[in-house]
């Protein structure tokens, strides 16, 4: 499904996309550990959150409860009282059902493959892969993630775009995140393509003009030249 043009470019894509982020990667208190329990709660607590929220309540919630063990003891409402300052209020409730299942009926033993990961309420594709990558550095298809800022690089860079008539696009667009991460380095590239996706390549006002890949993004070359100045998307 990947032609050759393709993977040549996503091979240029993933050295441009490294060496940017080397220079210019997040310092984020998630990124210092590779703690699977650790990664698990910073991963629920991003969804629909932005990271400047998420940031002193991770802290909090694993100075409350620095082991998963200690989080299987706890109580819904000792819980809720940390992660709902962030909203989304099914998130403790989550965190705790998947704590309760790897401390009680695995014996504590976070699971590293993708379909024992995908049998735990409450993690989806998304969240396994970045466990998988994040944690564990799985060197397989297995570690690739897919979220709103990855699908935004990759649909703008290679330029194909969702759209709803079109049920290809998810299996396109997953196709393409396991390729980029083969050949290793996986939780760097990872890191790195989301870093993109939110700091230079937003939804709106993408910054094309400072941004490593406008040398080779659809995006650029394509749908910037139509962009007027009255509805300019830059800064
Ligand atoms: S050039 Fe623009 S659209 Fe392309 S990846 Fe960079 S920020 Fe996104």
């Amino acid at each position: 499904m990947i032609n050759e043009s393709q993977l040549k470019a996503l091979h240029s894509f993933t050295n441009l996309l490294i060496e940017w982020f080397e220079k210019n990667g997040r310092d984020l208190p998630w990124r210092k550990t590779r703690d699977p329990y650790h990664i698990l709660v910073s991963e629920i607590m991003l969804q629909q959150t932005n990271v400047e929220i998420v940031i002193p309540i991770y802290g909090e919630f694993l100075k409350q409860f620095p082991g998963i063990d200690d989080l299987a003891r706890a109580s819904l409402h000792q819980v809720r009282r940390i992660t709902d300052k962030i909203g989304y209020t099914r998130r403790g409730k989550f965190l705790l059902e998947i704590a309760k299942e790897i401390s009680k009926n695995r014996n504590g033993q976070f699971p590293s493959s993708l379909d024992e990961l995908l049998d735990l309420k409450g993690i989806g594709r998304y969240t396994a892969g970045a466990i998988l990558s994040f944690a564990f550095e799985i060197n397989d298809k297995s570690a690739a993630i897919v979220d709103v800022n990855v699908e935004r690089v990759i649909s703008r860079v290679f330029g194909f775009w969702r759209d709803e008539r079109n049920s290809k696009f998810d299996k396109k667009m997953w196709i393409f995140a396991e390729e980029f991460i083969m050949g290793g380095d996986v939780w760097k590239k990872n890191q790195a393509i989301m870093d993109l996706g939110a700091t230079l390549c937003v939804s709106v006002k993408p910054r094309c003009y400072i941004c490593p890949m406008n040398i080779l993004c659809t995006y650029y070359e394509q749908i910037v030249p139509k962009i007027t100045p009255l509805d300019s998307f830059f800064d």
